[in-house]
Formats: structure tokens, sequence, C-alpha cells
């Protein structure tokens, strides 16, 4: 709050494209997709229409007892898109939430299915999956864990494949492959009181949008089938298209035994998260009432209609519209135009993965030693950026560029044109 005494929030009348307007008009370019939500556009005409078409009809029913048309579905498409195997959606109304249920349902079927002693869960150093408590458990980023960590779930921390740090002369498959040894370590150890791994699927964007290799994910998948752990895949973040394909675990060709969906779900319109699963745990909790194994959890506005209506109107684009094919031309852009960056006296790396491209700033180049935090020199960044009408919201010392899917040549070239100047504005003494 005393930061604001300075740097007042911004308050925005409205948005078109990827633009945001504030009230005395000035604009500002969404490079960040208002925190990694909008795929399509602000204001998106055909996703508000499609909102607006359902407030008029039906605007919330409680998902207990009684059920309606977007939200039946919106699971049958979001099924028919998942990797194979996944057949089931559990609804929620946020990406922490969906967490919450993905770890409540993992530790849950072993209970059902008589081992009861797997109740732990095991996660990758640098991790981000919210801040509901459970989430913030399976998270790894100090920032927001640690006045919390008295109060967390005692969870196993693996070091992550994250390409940043391989060794020079190390391609990232070779070092995922390196780093694979200590989750199969791990597994081998711990499987007993295992329930579940959680992952973000290629890119960790909390943790400053480190990247590794999808050969990780093939492993690790083989190894929970092994070690008999479920796999977890929280692809909130990098859903829908972020990472090249439509789902992040495409590129490994890998089905979790749970996928989490959420911001991009709906456009970045409305507030909506899912958990995908297959037949074996669905299977695991039906039964009579009397036996006492459902699965309950609920959110008062669990799979709101306005909020499937959104989702829905956003799968309509996907399915009309080359999106996958444009985005590829169009990182292709974002790559080309950075890619003199790579040289900067700052710059320890440059990487990219599909629509999420990352420009990791440091004191010194060499040592790879990172500014002192203290310095908030993203911050200096990203009040430049505001100043030349582009939101950029660093994290730490690293730059990065995460925008909708709408943008034209001419924007994504002022987008990282601004990203570059932020790169001096950061290293400036
Ligand atoms: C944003 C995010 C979450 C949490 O989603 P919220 O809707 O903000 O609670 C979880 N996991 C990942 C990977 C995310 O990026």
């Amino acid at each position: 709050m005393k930061d604001h005494e300075s740097l007042p929030p911004i308050a925005i009348r409205r948005g078109a494209g990827a633009w945001l307007e504030d009230h005395d008009g000035k604009r500002y370019l969404d490079a960040i997709s208002s925190w990694w939500t909008n795929l399509f556009g602000h204001a998106n005409p055909h996703i508000s229409a499609a909102v607006a078409a359902q407030a008029r009809q039906l605007e919330h029913v409680m998902l207990a007892g009684f059920t309606h048309e977007p939200a039946v579905l919106l699971a049958e498409r979001l099924c028919a898109l998942a990797p194979p195997g996944l057949t089931r959606c559990f609804y929620a109304d946020n990406g922490s939430a969906a967490i919450e249920v993905a770890l409540k349902m993992s530790f849950h079927y072993w209970q059902n299915c008589g081992q009861p002693g797997k109740q732990r869960f095991l996660t990758l150093s640098n991790a981000y999956h919210g801040e509901t408590l459970g989430a913030l458990s399976v998270g790894d980023v100090p920032l927001y864990r640690q006045v919390y960590d008295p109060l967390l779930l005692r969870v196993l921390t693996v070091p992550s494949p994250d390409a940043y740090e391989r060794a020079a002369g190390s391609s990232p498959a070779e070092h995922a492959q390196r780093q694979f040894a200590l989750m199969e370590a791990a597994l081998a150890q711990h499987a007993h009181e295992l329930a579940a791994v959680i992952v973000e699927p290629l890119v960790q964007c909390a943790g400053g949008m480190r990247m590794y290799d999808p050969h990780y994910l093939t492993l690790l998948r083989a190894a929970c089938d092994r070690h008999q752990v479920h796999l977890i895949a929280d692809e909130i973040a990098v859903g829908f298209g972020r990472t090249g394909t439509l789902f992040a675990c495409e590129q490994a060709a890998i089905t979790p035994d749970f996928l989490c969906l959420s911001k991009g779900l709906t456009g970045g319109y409305l507030p909506l998260s899912v958990v995908l699963t297959g037949e074996q745990v669905y299977a695991a909790f039906y039964d009579e009432y009397r036996s006492l194994r459902a699965f309950l959890h609920s959110h008062s506005y669990t799979g709101n209609p306005l909020a499937c209506a959104a989702a829905l109107a956003t799968l309509d684009i996907f399915g009309r519209e080359p999106v996958l094919e444009r985005n590829r031309v169009l990182a292709a852009r974002m790559a080309a135009r950075s890619a003199p960056l790579a040289d900067h006296q700052h710059v320890a790396e440059l990487r990219q993965c599909g629509m999420i491209l990352a420009i990791e700033t440091v004191r010194e180049k060499a040592s790879r030693t990172p500014w002192p935090w203290e310095e908030r020199r993203g911050l200096r960044a990203h009040r430049h950026a505001l100043q030349r009408g582009v939101l950029l919201r660093p994290l730490g010392g690293v730059i990065y560029c995460m925008p909708p899917y709408v943008l034209s040549d001419a924007e994504c070239d002022l987008m990282i044109e601004v990203a570059a100047e932020c790169v001096e504005i950061i290293s400036a003494p």
C-alpha cells in the first residue's frame, strides 16, 4: 500500500484487443495477458456476446443436485481435447482451488484403495501452484511461501530440471535426463508414502519463466507408473496453447492422472477451473452413499454458467480459427525481434517456449549473479514500460512477454522494443 503512494493503481475503464485504456484515455498494450489469463483480447466480441446471452438465460445454479447445459457441454469438449484417457471433469472456481481438488482427490483415492500410508506429495524446486494453504504447500517460491511455512503440509521437494541451471555445453534434454535421476531416487525411496508428484509442465511461470525439456515429463510419467504414484499436471498457466501445443503435456505425449486447468480456460473472462481425471480414479469413488467413499468438495460458484459460457466461446475460437498455427508465426516474430538481446552484457539467457518469451537479466553475466532483490530493478522496468504504453511486469530480474494471441505484427514489435528498453532500464546503475 505504501508503494501506491508513488505508483497509484491504474484505473482501467475499458479494453479492446490487446489494449487496456485508463480513465485518462491512456492506453497500455497488455503484454502479459493480465496475469496470463487473456487469450483472444479484452472485450472479445464473440466471448462477450456468449457471456451476455448466458446472463439473459441463467446466471447461476448450484452444481449439486443440479446441472446446466454449459457445464455439460464444456466437460464433453474438454475431455475430447485433453490427452487421451482424461474422461472426467471436476469443476471449481479458481486455479488454487483446482490444485486443492487434485491433491485431495489423489490422497483420497489411495485411502479408498486401501493404501492409507500414501499421504504425501512430491514437488519440484521453484514450483508455484497457487496461494491457498494446500497449493502453497506444494509451491517452492520463498516470496509467497516463507512466512506461512509453519502452517503448511510437509512435502518432499526434488531439484527441478530447469534448463537455465544446466552445465555449459550440456543440452536441455541432457540436463533433464540428469536431473531426473534425483526424481527417480526420491520416488524409489518414498513411493510407499507418496500420493502424487505435482509439476508445471514445461514452464515454471511464477518461478521466473524457467523452462525445461519435455523429455523430463516422459520419464516422469513412466516412473510414476512404475512406483504407483499419481502425476498431477498443473497446466493452469501453460494450458490452451501457451507453449505451442493446446496442452503442454502433448509435447511429451503423456496423460497425467490429474490435469488442472484455469486462467486461459475462460479466455481470461471469469474465474473457473477444472480438474480432469480418468476412469480409474472415478471408479475408486463410485459406490453406495453409505460406504462414505465419495469425494465431497464444493465451492458456491463451482461450474458457474457464465464462466462455462465464456470457456465454450473460447473453445469455439480454437475450433474455427488456426490459432496454434498463427501463434507459431507470432512466436517466430517474437524470437527474431528479441534475438539481439541475447548478446546484452546483462542478459544471462533469452529463452522462449511458444508464446512465452523471457529475458533473464543479471548483475554479472559470466557468473550469472542476480541483482540484489532489495534494488527492485524489475519495478523500475515496469514503470518505464507503463510510460511507454506497455504493460510488462518483470518477475525479479526476468522481463517476460506472454501476450494475448491476437497481437498484430506492429503490436508485437512495440512489445519487444519496450522489453528491450526495459533491459537497459534494469541494467542502469
Ligand atoms: C496462477 C497459477 C495458479 C493459481 O491460480 P489462481 O487462480 O491464481 O489461484 C496455480 N498454478 C499455476 C501454475 C499458476 O500459474
